[in-house]
């Protein structure tokens, strides 16, 4: 588990081309060449969950797309952003309509101004599913307004008037609910201000039942760590599908279960469960930041090469875990790991990524079947 090691081969084989190790490449390999290693997918893959940002970055995005095999991606696009990405990307993108989080004015940008744009993304660009996005880091936000329940809780009052909004215009709701379990036990301490993961799913449970749509619930229902809760929501809730995104965390933690568990949760929701990367593009990872306004916090990438890379090793490691038998650490750089275990891990260690050589069956639907059947069988029904 040293992140100090460096690797002179791939451990997939491939041809290393001797770069330095970087977080989104610890092993320094050349990922086109590795997505050509693992060669084309059983059948098209459909991104559920990205944020696709930047007209130069959207382009750079698209080659590791295309490397990789993913033709569609729906795309939490910042709406500034959106008719240029559309310009690139055409008909492989769709778009989910989110709030202007970079806004200046943030208290309007979760309420009326929200709720404003929801109409020019059903009409301009045709989005016909709505994020919620409700991690408890929102409560930071949501505690300077008059009134931070209603904003930050799923089940606020201005989630629902959102909510009632984009039911109006024939959207289907997503939501990203709770956090790693690793943030629970050190950024969220203060159960005071954050509350508890479990009352996280007490909310959405509410609004579940408030509307009565499709859900998408990001990033496994926030809860990779504990499959029994996954599924016993799931049964609870039919109308509930879920994304594979946030690559480093469920590359983490869904590599903790034995295969008999992970194969019994990917077999009972088959059809439930969308390949999903969590990739955010942005002009801003194609030179350096200023380091005295770092948009992004962490510099992720500061040029068009690690932008390539910070996208591609995603869908390096997603594909990795779902086809191969691949049994090692991950490519990517895991930061939680230090931050729960300072003294065992540095700003490179990675977790062990576990390889599970689904069947072709199983991956035609995680890849794309079940997307069709379920996000796009909605947005082309409801336009
Ligand atoms: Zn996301």
């Amino acid at each position: 588990m040293s992140g100090t090691d460096k690797r002179t081969t791939s451990p997939f084989g491939g041809t290393v081309d001797g770069r330095t190790p970087t977080p989104a490449n610890r092993f320094g390999v050349d990922y086109a060449a590795e997505a050509a290693r693992l060669g084309a997918p059983v059948r098209p893959i459909i991104d559920a969950h990205a944020h696709i940002n930047g007209a130069r970055a959207s382009a750079i995005w698209k080659q590791t797309a295309d490397a990789f095999g993913v033709v569609k991606v729906y795309s939490q696009t910042q709406l500034k952003d959106a008719s240029a990405v559309r310009g690139v990307l055409g008909d492989a993108v769709e778009f989910i309509a989110i709030p202007e989080y970079m806004s200046e004015d943030r208290e309007k940008s979760f309420t009326t101004g929200f709720v404003e744009n929801l109409e020019i993304w059903a009409d301009e660009y045709g989005a016909r599913c709505v994020k919620h996005w409700a991690a408890p880091r929102m409560w930071d936000v949501a505690n300077e307004f008059d009134d931070p329940y209603a904003i930050a809780a799923i089940d606020g009052a201005w989630r629902r008037r959102v909510a009632d909004r984009a039911a109006e215009l024939g959207m289907m709701m997503m939501a990203h609910i709770a956090d790693p379990d690793t943030w629970f036990a050190t950024k969220y301490t203060d159960a005071g201000v954050y509350g508890s993961k479990n009352e996280q799913y007490d909310r959405l449970e509410r609004m579940l039942e408030a509307y009565d749509m499709p859900w998408l619930i990001a990033h496994m229902l926030g809860s990779p760590e504990d499959l029994t809760r996954i599924a016993d929501i799931m049964r609870r809730h039919p109308k509930i599908i879920l994304d594979t995104s946030a690559t480093k965390w469920q590359v983490r933690e869904l590599s903790k279960h034995t295969n008999a568990e992970f194969v019994a949760l990917f077999t009972e929701f088959e059809g439930r469960i969308l390949f999903g990367s969590d990739i955010v593009s942005s002009d801003e990872h194609l030179r350096p930041s200023d380091p005295d306004s770092p948009r992004f916090g962490v510099q992720l990438a500061s040029s068009e090469a690690e932008a390539y890379d910070l996208y591609a090793s995603r869908y390096w490691a997603l594909r990795t875990m779902f086809e191969t038998d691949y049994e090692g650490e991950s490519n990517i750089a895991d930061p939680d790991l230090m931050m729960v275990e300072p003294d065992r891990y540095n700003a490179m260690s990675a977790p062990m990524l576990r390889g599970r050589t689904l069947p072709d069956e199983m991956l035609r639907v995680l890849y794309g079947d079940a997307a069709e059947a379920t996000m796009q069988a909605w947005f082309d029904s409801h336009r």
